[in-house]
């Protein structure tokens, strides 16, 4: 599209429609300098565009462009995405270092019912994005660019059997580091030292919250530009040995619904 100029020296002549052309060049290349976060996405500049919930921001991003953003923003350093949702603003609000890595987050995603309905109030529109989906488009990101992925979190056997079948399920898929989540403090920095010998692109963390997203705060600057998510339970969804809620209560965003049925039936999950 920024072809103003050269179609002026190719014309020799300055049409009103050049002169636009020429314009819309200059000012598109002036915010491609002056804004950091800005990137094309479907050949149209997108900025974060984000919403205040209860002092923190959200951003306002469809699926396809989350995905974009945070593709674009790792070609430069390591981000970490949080997938939000009210417990975790409640937590956030007794918690002050959980609340700041909220707040200091590169990409807050809508991932509850919640957040989707006090989007809502404020007459916004906004599509919902599971934590577990995005993570998938990222993996397949990665595959079809023959980029590593690890996979740090759940129960050994989960995390077996997770590994297995994302293998099956993305035949190019590169699983570059897997570890379960039942580590100690100081097994932290082997851990670390691992994970960048492995040099992942995306750093899956499924540690429950709040740990992962302080796990991935601490460490994520120890990386040039890998994506971190912290992604609670989907591994566990990931191995079959949990099922999400039926199609029906995630159209109408009631999987927290769903979960509390699991939770208080007398055969839990
Ligand atoms: N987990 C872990 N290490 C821990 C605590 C939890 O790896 O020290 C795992 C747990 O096995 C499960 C996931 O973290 O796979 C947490 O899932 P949950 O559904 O509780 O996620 P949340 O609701 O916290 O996002």
């Amino acid at each position: 599209g920024l072809v103003g100029s050269e179609m002026c020296i190719r014309d020799r002549c300055f049409s009103p429609t050049a002169f636009c052309f020429l314009l819309c060049d200059f000012f598109v290349k002036n915010r491609l300098t002056s804004n950091k976060n800005a990137l094309f996405v479907y050949n149209v500049l997108m900025e974060r565009r984000t919403k205040e919930i209860l002092g923190y921001n959200v951003d306002l991003f469809s699926f396809d462009e989350a995905v974009n953003y945070i593709v674009d923003k790792s070609q430069n350093a390591s981000t970490q995405t949080v997938t939000i949702n009210p417990e975790m603003i409640a937590f956030g609000d007794n918690d002050k270092e959980f609340g700041e890595i909220l707040k200091n987050a590169d990409l807050v995603i809508p991932d509850g019912f919640g957040i989707k309905l006090a989007l809502k109030i404020y007459g916004i529109s906004q599509e919902q994005i599971p934590g577990i989906e995005f993570a998938k488009r990222i993996i397949e990101y990665c595959a079809k660019t023959s980029q590593g992925v690890a996979l740090l979190g759940a129960k050994q056997e989960i995390l077996e059997k997770a590994c297995d079948n994302l293998k099956k399920e993305f035949e190019t898929l590169n699983i570059c580091y897997s570890r379960n989540g039942y580590f100690q403090e100081s097994d932290e920095r082997a851990i670390i030292d691992e994970l960048k010998a492995n040099n992942p692109k995306l750093v899956l963390c499924a540690l429950g919250v709040p740990k992962q997203e302080i796990f991935i705060k601490k460490y994520k600057s120890e990386f040039a530009n890998t994506i971190f998510i912290g992604v609670g339970g989907s591994f566990d969804v990931w191995s079959g040995e949990v099922k999400r809620a039926p199609k029906i209560f995630r159209k109408l965003g009631c999987e927290w619904l769903w979960s509390c049925l699991l939770y208080t039936s007398p055969s839990p999950r």
